[in-house]
């Protein structure tokens, strides 16, 4: 973790950078892990992951959002997207991020835009969406509009951060809701928050091994780490759990022959496959979580 992190997470907060980033279209090798700037060439992006045997879940890139007509903006690129996926037959649903959709700007104003875009999906042939969890703060007010809308939908679910003390509460009480489970991605402090690598992968391992005992519905083991990965299925193996009840994901450009590989397997695989030109923020944690992936900005830079 250390510098290097903290140093990417403040640039990936860094509001001047990410518009003027947004500019410049995909630049600094963003377009490897970025699938398209519009929905056409996304769904092509989909189309490929798909004849591989791989699913999608969709995320309209959005940071920054301040204002209800950045958020309505947001809200009807989500919805456009949900038709198209809809439309053209592919395998894939979507993740969504409710500070895109209002959350800073009004509670009731973001759950009226997260309630249309669910009853949607519903529409959709049952689409399933997932609320994304972000910081601390934006994380609990997830949870309070997951609340509201389980009650009436089925078609909705969330994510589990590893690195919160809380999470082992949170997967209990949210057995019966399809659900992603992750070390976590912001930086947190001490009082709620593990902070080194060893407290949060063995505290990942626990959750995980927790949820897939207990779970009443779809569960997403959502790591690039490979140690995990040979854990959980030696996992599932042991305890004769059902592999259609769960899958792995990972995020589109980051290890694709492990993705093909476990998916080759006969585990249900997903990729989070990110687009649109609001790309700055996402690389800015992509880089922050794991310095390696500046490889990706050199060679875009280096490479004619
Ligand atoms: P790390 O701890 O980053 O890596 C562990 C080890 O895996 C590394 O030491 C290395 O050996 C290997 N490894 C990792 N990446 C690579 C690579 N590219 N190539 C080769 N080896 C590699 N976070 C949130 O807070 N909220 C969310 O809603 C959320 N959604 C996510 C959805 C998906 C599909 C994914 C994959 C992640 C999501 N995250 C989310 C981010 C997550 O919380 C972590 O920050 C991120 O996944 C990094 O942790 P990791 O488990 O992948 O492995």
């Amino acid at each position: 973790m250390g510098l290097t992190r903290d140093f990417f997470i403040k640039l990936s907060e860094n509001q001047t950078l990410n518009s003027a980033a947004k500019r410049y279209g995909l630049a600094l090798g963003a377009n490897k892990v970025v699938a398209g700037v519009d929905i056409p060439s996304t769904i092509k992006a989909i189309r490929v992951l798909n004849d591989k045997g791989i699913t999608a879940t969709v995320d309209n890139l959005g940071e920054f959002v301040f204002s209800k007509e950045e958020a309505t903006k947001a809200k009807d690129e989500i919805i456009a997207m949900i038709e198209a996926i809809n439309e053209s037959g592919v395998k894939a649903h979507m993740s969504v991020k409710l500070t895109q959709i209002g959350l800073d700007v009004d509670e009731s104003f973001c759950y009226d835009n997260i309630h249309e875009i669910v009853e949607k999906a519903q529409q959709c042939g049952n689409m399933h969406i997932n609320l994304d969890t972000e910081d601390y703060k934006h994380t609990i007010q997830t949870f309070e509009i997951l609340d509201r809308l389980k009650g009436e939908y089925k078609n909705v679910g969330t994510v589990i951060q590893a690195y919160l003390y809380r999470a082992t509460e949170d997967i209990d009480k949210y057995q019966d809701v399809r659900l992603r489970l992750v070390k976590g991605a912001y930086k947190e402090p001490a009082e709620i928050a593990y902070q080194t690598k060893e407290d949060i992968d063995e505290n990942y391992i626990k959750l995980i091994e927790q949820r897939l005992l207990n779970a009443k519905a779809f569960t997403s083991i959502a790591t690039h780490d490979h140690n995990i990965i040979n854990h959980v299925k030696q996992f599932i193996e042991q305890h004769h759990l059902d592999k259609n009840q769960m899958e792995f994901q990972m995020l589109y450009g980051f290890r694709t022959e492990l993705q093909q590989q476990i998916a080759n397997e006969g585990y249900h695989f997903c990729v989070y496959v990110p687009f649109g030109q609001d790309w700055y923020g996402y690389f800015m944690r992509r880089l922050a979580e794991r310095p390696q992936n500046l490889q990706l900005v050199t060679k875009s830079i280096f490479t004619p």
